[in-house]
């Protein structure tokens, strides 16, 4: 999948399901990682090479859900899901917000409480970023050196956008219900 899709597809869901523009930010940042961190393709002296090194353990769904779970634990542990970016957010202003934690907390709680809240959906991004590279071929399983995943399409095809399309429209219907 195109790295516009990642975007788009991951984008849209997050937001759809939080309307909050730091969290689907940071979903969005995280929806290109595996890519990023994978070693850059003209590293290889061919096409071939690289093809057999792409979607490796940068693509591994299973350190981004333990450190997932781990965050969220922490989240839930803390009760950032609950007070910041999500409940007050959408009420009022980003200023607003800033101020208001400023005055009633101390700095630290407000760094740490929405930092591992951000840092979650980063992660959130990234596993997107796997099941969705999963849909166009193939990905590692559960151990690391298993394939797995199915191609609906091929990356960059007129299918690929058809589906962005679909999951735009889809998130944007349902969030008029
Ligand atoms: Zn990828």
């Amino acid at each position: 999948m195109k790295w516009i899709s990642h975007k788009a597809i991951t984008g849209a869901i997050i937001w759809g399901l939080t309307t909050n523009p730091i969290l689907t930010v940071a979903s969005v940042i995280g929806s290109t990682f595996p890519d990023w961190i994978e070693t850059p393709p003209w590293a290889y002296s061919n096409k071939y090479q690289y093809l057999n090194h792409h979607r490796k353990g940068s693509h591994w769904f299973v350190p981004y859900l333990v450190a997932a779970v781990f965050v969220s634990l922490f989240v839930i542990g803390t009760g950032a899901y609950h007070n910041i970016i999500l409940h007050y957010f959408n009420e009022d202003n980003v200023i607003y917000s800033i101020l208001h934690y400023l005055h009633f907390y101390n700095v630290k709680y407000f760094i740490i409480n929405n930092g591992t809240l951000v840092g979650l959906f980063f992660l959130i991004g990234c596993l997107f970023h796997i099941i969705e590279d999963g849909i166009t071929g193939k990905i590692p399983g559960l151990h690391i050196r298993d394939k797995i995943g199915v191609r609906l399409f091929k990356v960059g095809s007129i299918q690929e956008y058809m589906a962005v399309v679909v999951v735009l429209l889809s998130v944007y219907l349902c969030m008029k219900v």
